[in-house]
């Protein structure tokens, strides 16, 4: 019989404060250092990053585990699926519609 009273009741781990993390970024579309800020908005869970200089701007959800580096980092992809979106479908996009003439006799109303 193994007697198990290991009560480790320490309430002590509590996290910290983080350190000031970077909050502001190079900007992927004007690549001005620093140029794009993050604020989250945890009422409406909204994140958004947005580049002073440019004025470009992205939303994406947010969670009280978001930090800015992840609101930039889903920007980046959201630019690099749209930057592929674009190379793929223009090319492609040419579709031709042709329609066969269409003989409608209605003759007299
Ligand atoms: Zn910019």
């Amino acid at each position: 019989m193994a007697k198990r009273k290991s009560m480790s009741s320490k309430m002590a781990q509590r996290k910290k404060p983080a350190p000031k993390l970077d909050i502001t970024f190079c900007c992927p579309f004007c690549n001005h250092p620093g140029g794009v800020s993050c604020t989250i908005d945890l009422k409406l869970y909204v994140a958004t990053a947005v580049c002073y200089v440019c004025e470009e701007f992205y939303h994406t959800t947010a969670h009280h585990l978001t930090e800015p580096v992840d609101i930039y980092h889903d920007w980046i992809d959201a630019c690099e699926k749209a930057n592929q979106g674009v190379q793929l479908q223009a090319p492609d996009y040419q579709k031709r519609q042709r329609r066969v003439g269409s003989d409608d006799d209605d003759s007299d109303a």
